[in-house]
């Protein structure tokens, strides 16, 4: 065999491809009789090499045998992998078939996720041409940020162009950034818990660890195998990763093994439906038909309005019932603990803990109920596709669907919401989308809700409730679009949007992601929410000898000081500014102030509010938007400062949503008073 070894002039170029691809034809065409046949050394495995020319210029061309995939399982794979990982490559020509694109990505994919210098060839264009299908190359290239040549290999057309791009290839070869898949909350998490271990291995110092993180999880055997091998420094990784599989299976049980692949065919489809059209009449599998419609570009957001409205619908109507009986459960304990001797403990017990935290408790049903909707729509794909309709209105705003996700998470709690920030990767949209995340309504705003609607719009609270959420994205994507238009100026990153396979959800998967969030909510109530009553309740009843909650409490002194501020939003009551300035603890506070302040004795709480507040159904929505829009709680202002980094943009946040509560608040009361 000739010596083609990589000299000072000479690049190397990998060819990789799926069997039938074109890759002969194409080699063929590129290297013309300059080939050398022989063997990959230690396995029977045909090597074919070639000279390149271009003008003055030249190319090592290396043939590497037809895969599907680069998972290791055959010898085919294995040696495509090694030489891309370790024979330095300094471009890898991936070819691929465009009239089956969405087949032939796949390797694509994992070849961009190792980090490799890619170029796709798009290959049968003479085919796709031929259908009348149409292939987005632009949209393609700044989808997975590579190089895209069209290409019909048995016609010649196509080689000159790829040529130029090879030959030409000088010392900074082709920039590829390494293409970072979201696999979801749950393999996302696994791949966080991995990734010290294997950034503190050889291994993981010498391959992109996140790579390598996704290929444990996958139990890639030869990755496997090779910490295994190192005993020392592989003992932790494979600790890390016995653990990462059990939390996995525990979850999924034996679907868990397809959640990275599903991801990778996710990501495709979303890639496919930016970049690839057909004509009408062709649908294929039952998710292409499905998405024909809920993805569609007329039909997808009147689809996914009306989908939240019956959602929200639904989760009043079922919740009603379960309430009730919380609700008296409460109210006997409360008239059990009034009994109790000393008065000031009885008074401690009954309108303070069980007043307060009777308050709360009641809104459990509701709060589930949500989580366990969120659960479903997750768990079955839709909510993927929410975001992906949304990107396609958000991009007509400037902005992407990648903050989308974190907004639809803020529908449970802005914690995570926020933290999910992370995978976007661009700063001024990760802000962007940070600062208006708290706009999205969380789970602990719903008791308030539920509260007022429930009391002052008897006839129409699915539709009240649903006008919350509606109201909060509208304000949050008003608010994106301003930053990105005025402080965080600047270029929006493309992103693919994932379109995951449809899938019936199990109920164990269900069962998890419900109690996830919902845990949350409870030790709440069983922490801050007990503690700020508790406090309530003190400074309800001081100065001492006073009547309990009365306006001459400390409360009503501090409330009745801050009410007049609240008046032009027709909220200027004392109870509600006290309620407000316990809201900043946790928004579900507000509620259990209520309780605990305008609840003397027992009775509903919705029936105190209307005998006490004199409010009419325009006042309690306007407060209703208050506490949607104003400071998010505590917790999400420190997550906020540690996600950004700084103080800055937390104090940012508490100032500027203030402003913009008591602004929407305000407008709606008064242009309300105008017509009704
Ligand atoms: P390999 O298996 O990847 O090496 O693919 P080959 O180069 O052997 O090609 C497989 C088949 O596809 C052959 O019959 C080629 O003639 C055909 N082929 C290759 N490129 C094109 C193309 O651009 N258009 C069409 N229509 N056929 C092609
Ligand atoms: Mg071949």
């Amino acid at each position: 065999m000739q010596d083609t070894s990589n000299n000072n002039n000479c690049s190397v170029i990998a060819l990789l491809g799926n069997p039938n691809s074109g890759k002969t034809t194409l080699f063929n065409n590129l290297t013309g009789s300059h080939q050398y046949v022989g063997n990959w050394p230690g396995v029977t495995v045909e090597k074919k090499e070639g000279i390149c020319r271009h003008g003055e210029q030249s190319a090592k061309i290396v043939d590497l045998p037809g895969v599907y995939s680069l998972t290791a399982y055959s010898p085919d794979e294995v040696v495509a992998r090694n030489f891309i990982l370790d024979g330095n490559p300094d471009i890898v020509v991936n070819i691929v078939d465009g009239s089956s694109l969405e087949r032939h990505l796949y390797l694509t994919l994992q070849l961009l996720e190792m980090g490799a210098p890619v170029v796709m060839v798009l290959n049968m264009m003479d085919v796709v041409n031929a259908r009348k299908h149409k292939i987005d190359i632009k949209a393609l290239e700044k989808e997975l940020n590579v190089k895209v040549v069209p290409m019909s290999a048995s016609r010649n057309e196509g080689t000159t162009e790829l040529k130029k791009i090879i030959c030409a290839l000088d010392d900074h070869g082709v920039a590829c950034p390494t293409l970072k898949i979201n696999y979801g909350r749950d393999v996302e998490s696994e791949i966080k818990h991995l990734l010290p271990a294997i950034e503190n291995s050889v291994l993981g110092k010498k391959y992109p660890a996140r790579w390598i993180a996704v290929k444990l999880l996958e139990r890639d055997s030869e990755i496997v195998g090779r910490f295994q091998e190192s005993e020392g420094e592989g003992a932790p990784v494979l600790k890390a990763l016995a653990e990462s599989t059990l939390r996995l299976e525990g979850i999924y049980g034996d679907e868990a093994e397809t959640l990275i692949a599903d991801a990778r065919y996710g990501f495709i489809s979303g890639l496919i439906k930016d970049t690839y059209s057909r004509p009408y009449h062709e649908a294929a599998s039952f998710t292409d038909k499905l998405d024909r419609v809920l993805v569609n570009r007329w039909a997808g957001i009147p689809i996914f309005i009306a989908l939240m409205f019956l959602l929200f619908q639904f989760v009043f109507t079922a919740s009603e019932p379960l309430m009730g009986g919380i609700e008296q459960v409460f109210e006997w304990l409360g008239e059990m603990a009034s009994g109790i001797s000393p008065g000031w403990l009885a008074s401690l017990i009954s309108d303070g803990i069980i007043g307060g935290l009777g308050a709360v408790m009641v809104f459990i049903p509701p709060i589930f109920l949500m989580f366990i909707a969120i659960a479903i729509l997750e768990d079955t794909g839709y909510m993927a596709r929410a975001a992906f309709i949304m990107d396609k209105a958000m991009h007509k705003l400037g902005l992407h669907g990648r903050s989308f996700i974190p907004m639809m998470l803020g529908f449970g709690c802005t914690i995570p919401a926020v933290m999910a920030c992370r995978t976007i990767d661009n700063p001024r949209d990760r802000i962007t989308t940070m600062l208006i995340t708290p706009f999205m309504s969380c789970g602990a705003r719903l008791p308030i809700y539920v509260l007022f609607a429930g009391a002052f719009f008897s006839a129409h609270q699915g539709l009240v409730l649903f006008s919350m959420y509606l109201i909060g994205i509208v304000i949050a994507v008003l608010f994106a679009f301003i930053f990105r238009k005025t402080i965080q100026k600047g270029e929006s990153a493309h992103f693919v949007m994932e379109l995951p396979p449809y899938r019936l959800p199990t109920f164990k998967s269900i069962f998890i992601h419900t109690w996830e969030r919902g845990k949350h909510f409870l030790s709440r109530a069983a922490t801050v929410i007990l503690g700020a009553v508790i406090i309530i309740w003190v400074l309800g009843s001081l100065p001492w000898g006073i009547e309990y909650a009365s306006q001459d409490s400390v409360l009503g002194i501090v409330g009745s000081w801050i009410a007049p501020l609240l008046g032009p939003a027709g909220i200027g009551h004392w109870a509600i500014a006290v309620s407000l300035i316990t809201g900043f603890v946790a928004k579900e506070v507000v509620v259990a102030t209520l309780g605990a302040v305008l609840l003397t004795g027992s009775g509903l709480l919705g029936d105190a509010l209307v005998a006490q507040l004199g409010w009419g159904p325009l006042n309690a929505y306007a407060f209703m938007v208050f506490c949607l829009l104003y400071i998010p709680c505590v917790a999400t202002i420190s997550v906020i400062r540690a996600e950004s980094g700084t103080w800055k943009w937390a104090a940012f946040t508490a100032v500027y949503t203030i402003a913009v509560a008591w602004i929407v608040s305000t407008l709606i009361f008064q242009i309300g008073s105008l017509l009704f």
